[in-house]
């Protein structure tokens, strides 16, 4: 018989990681709904075209598009990230503004797997749509911070920029344009090639032998309008009133081609793998217009999950949560009793768990043992005839007989509630 492993870039996530994976999506879900926003969930997979303005010279949709034709014909593609989708959402359904949302789940990239970079990876982020306001980007900012502290991350490090309007941004890749061509043979193959397609990803080169040519480029803070530029103080404002420590990267660009005005980035200094961008987002003025909507502003994060824990975990905060089991039940009278016990204390909202199949006491201990739970409870012949139980702490060891009538008081006394 074949058998078969997980895809490249794919994991089976296993407890105890799952449980943290969902504690890390509650975590967030209280932050952002604790300020207005709302759960959405978009489907999996949309129309290609939805996707193709994520930007049609970004290597998101260029090579690493999972996209196919369902059975019916459609051209169909697995959601890259969901920005795009929440747009298309809101040109469908057309909800009062401002549309406060918030997502999370997993998202498809034909990438070079390696460490903290996954094809199929997971995102928790939001999206305000029909707000300009520069205090809003503030917000937004700080919403992510505040979820970072909550996890108990201390170093993050936020970039912030601002790409100007999309004429601002046009003439800014000419410029680009301009500079690097009229110094080609200095540039990398690699950037000569990205050039072509996008000037201002040239910009997030890391060769070394591009470094000076990107250091002598110009600079987009030189071809904002005015509005944008106003704009951008504001935000910067808003940011040092809530006290957001930042610092402007004016080479920051990021990998989405509908960014507009304020783009930020989220790095975690406790990663020292290539990949420490754990976060970013920013405002993307004409993604719902580009969808067949109204003219609509909108601006919205997305973190990556996956690195994110990486960071935890350097940084040795937000561990797996414990055992939800606390109660485990030894029965060396048959099962019957470990069966009964395990349905009276879970209904009294008392984690528990049991071993099967008559296994010998020494067996059923050391299942106790690796379950994790605080307390045992054991019935041998004695206290089935007795209608007792022996509640015994597995730290330690103390144990007492207890009447079966008193058992959930019992153990709820044990432990603590
Ligand atoms: P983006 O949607 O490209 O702006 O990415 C936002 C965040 O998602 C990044 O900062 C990463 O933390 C995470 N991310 C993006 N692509 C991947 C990937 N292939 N594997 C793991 N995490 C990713």
């Amino acid at each position: 018989m074949p058998s078969f492993a997980t895809s490249p870039g794919t994991r089976d996530i296993l407890a105890p990681d799952s449980a943290r994976w969902r504690q890390f999506q509650q975590v967030f879900a209280d932050v952002v709904e604790t300020a207005g926003f709302a759960h959405i969930i978009p489907p999996m997979f949309e129309d290609l075209g939805v996707f193709l303005r994520v930007g049609e010279s970004t290597e998101i949709v260029t090579k690493e598009m999972y996209d196919f034709e369902d059975k019916g014909g459609r051209r169909v593609a697995l959601r890259p990230e969901q920005t795009a989708s929440v747009c298309r959402a809101y040109v469908e359904h057309r909800p009062v503004t401002p549309w406060k949302v918030w997502y999370a789940g997993p998202n498809f990239r034909y990438e070079k797997p390696q460490q903290g970079r996954y094809r199929q990876f997971d995102q928790v982020g939001v999206e305000v749509l029909g707000v300009d306001d520069p205090q809003l980007d503030a917000e937004v900012i700080a919403l992510a911070m505040e979820f970072y502290r909550r996890l108990g991350l201390v170093g993050v490090q936020l970039s912030l920029n601002s790409l100007g309007d999309s004429g601002d941004r046009d003439r800014y890749a000419a410029a680009l344009r301009v500079h690097f061509s009229s110094h080609i043979d200095a540039l990398s193959g690699e950037s000569r090639v990205t050039l072509e397609r996008n000037p201002l990803r040239v910009l997030d080169s890391k060769r070394p032998e591009d470094g000076a040519l990107i250091a002598a480029a110009p600079r987009m803070a030189d071809h904002l309008s005015d509005a944008a530029a106003a704009h951008f103080v504001a935000v910067q404002s808003s940011l040092r009133d809530a006290g957001v420590a930042f610092v402007v990267d004016d080479r920051l660009v990021r990998g989405l081609d509908y960014y507009r005005r304020t783009t930020f980035e989220f790095v975690s200094t406790s990663l020292t793998a290539a990949h420490t961008a754990i976060g970013g987002g920013g405002r993307y003025d004409g993604l719902v217009a580009d969808l067949g909507g109204p003219d609509t502003p909108g601006i919205g994060f997305a973190l990556g999950l996956d690195r994110t824990l990486l960071a935890c975990d350097a940084e040795g905060v937000f561990g797996a949560p414990l055992s939800r089991v606390e109660v485990f039940v030894v029965d060396a009278t048959g099962g019957g009793e470990a069966g009964l016990i395990c349905g009276q204390l879970r209904a009294a909202g008392i984690g528990a768990d049991r071993a099967y199949e008559q296994r010998s006491m020494k067996a059923q201990m050391k299942s106790a043992d690796r379950s994790g739970a605080p307390l045992c409870i054991i019935i041998g012949d004695d206290e089935r005839t007795g209608n007792t139980a022996i509640l015994r702490t597995m730290e330690g060891g103390s144990q007492q007989t207890v009447q079966r009538d008193d058992l959930v008081m019992q153990v709820r006394r044990a432990l603590g509630r």
